[in-house]
């Protein structure tokens, strides 16, 4: 059987500085104004989930080719990479993949990262985006690291729709297990993300929202949303973040809270009796590019400039050709001032067909969410 591979549409090639080398110094700003403040870094293709919605398992099968160790950026040049972004004005690093605790010994990778200041001198907000099978056994360690905080994904409490979804007979129990042991070592504030898709888990909706309220964790709801190419996406499976919010409301009343950032991407809303909060996270029905902030470093070292990208930068080709840190920001630098990307304010209209020639999408386990 030959060995399946999904196209990343990879166009890219490793990035030519046009102006004069600088060391990397200074908030960033893109085409729109947007400052580069967060960087997402996903440290493994690997995952031991096979979400219907992320890594389907026809496309991801035995044949699938992940990517060698070889191609994966080592801890030393992820951190050589953050540490430029930082001086660039990045204040937020989230690790994140494919499954990033499948990575061997991320904490040394953590221990690392936890070092890093702003130039004002303040530590990074260190988090990390996992599936939460594994945290019960590494929240200790990885707090130890120096993890601030983490972020669960959880579909669903019925135990048999969430192995159906996690299609890799992944019990509840395991991710709750892991979430009370990230609780206990102050893994805080925890949110927790359930991607809704409209006929296969939003009768969860509401049990979710019951299960959680005054947990002291943060419920978030993510519509589903037409990331990469493999997950046969279609907006009929999409339920509007406001159609989240009024049924959970019929069961306990809503407000509106005000949101911590222009930046953030879910909308907040506290429950009337004190209960806490939930997010919604509207990126299908409600574009926020306008505030994003985000860069994305994939597993092999490519730099994605939105989540709907369909080529990278190769800085993994800088750091190995021998590129200098002055010459590796500069890089950046050029590469943020040059960014327009906007995909999900312009989602359907022919500017965004046109900005994806051949219609191809990084899949959303290479390049992390
Ligand atoms: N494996 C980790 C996890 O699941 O938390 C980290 C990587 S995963 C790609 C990051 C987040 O993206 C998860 O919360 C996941 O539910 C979400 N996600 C994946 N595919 C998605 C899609 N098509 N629409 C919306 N969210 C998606
Ligand atoms: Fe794995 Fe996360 Fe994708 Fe699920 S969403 S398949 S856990 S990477
Ligand atoms: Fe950011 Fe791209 Fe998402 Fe818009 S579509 S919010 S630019 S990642």
């Amino acid at each position: 059987m030959p060995r399946r591979v999904i196209p990343v549409a990879d166009l890219s090639a490793a990035p030519v500085i046009t102006g004069p080398v600088q060391t990397p110094r200074g908030v960033l700003r893109d085409t729109l104004a947007r400052p580069l403040r967060d960087l997402r870094i996903s440290v493994t293709d690997r995952c031991n989930f096979r979400c219907v919605y992320c890594m389907p398992r026809e496309v991801f099968d035995k044949n699938y080719a992940f990517m060698p160790h070889s191609a994966l950026l080592s801890f030393e040049e992820i951190e050589r990479l953050a540490r430029l972004f930082v001086a660039h004005g990045v204040e937020k690093i989230r690790l994140t993949g494919g499954e990033p605790l499948l990575r061997k010994n991320l904490e040394f990778l953590i221990e690392r990262l936890a070092q890093l200041t702003t130039p004002a001198g303040r530590p990074l907000d260190l988090t990390l985006t996992t599936n939460g099978s594994l945290l019960e056994r590494k929240a200790r360690s990885l707090k130890d690291a120096g993890l601030n905080r983490v972020t669960v994904s959880l579909d669903a409490l019925d135990d048999t729709l969430f192995r159906r979804m996690n299609d890799a007979d992944f019990a509840v129990a395991d991710v709750l297990n892991g979430i009370a042991a990230a609780q206990a070592v102050g893994l805080e504030p925890i949110k927790v993300n359930m991607v809704v898709k409209r006929g296969t888990n939003d009768s969860e909706i509401v049990p979710m929202a019951r299960h959680f309220k005054g947990s002291g964790a943060v419920l978030r709801f993510i519509e589903y949303m037409d990331v990469g190419t493999s997950n046969g996406w279609n907006m009929t499976e999409v339920l509007p973040s406001a159609e989240v919010v009024a049924r959970i409301a019929e069961h306990f009343p809503l407000a509106p809270l005000e949101a911590h950032s222009a930046a953030e991407t879910a909308q907040r809303w506290g429950y009337v009796d004190g209960g806490g909060e939930i997010g919604v996270i509207s990126s299908v029905t409600r574009a926020f590019c306008g505030d994003c902030t985000r860069a994305r470093l994939s597993t092999e070292g490519k730099l994605y400039l939105c989540l709907f990208a369909s080529s990278g930068h190769d800085l993994r080709a800088l750091l190995r050709s021998g590129a200098s840190d002055a010459e590796i920001g500069t890089a950046v630098a050029e590469i943020w001032q040059g960014r327009g990307d906007r995909y999900s304010q312009l989602r359907g209209s022919s500017a965004a067909i046109s900005s994806m020639p051949d219609g191809r999408r990084v899949e959303m386990s290479y390049i992390g969410g």
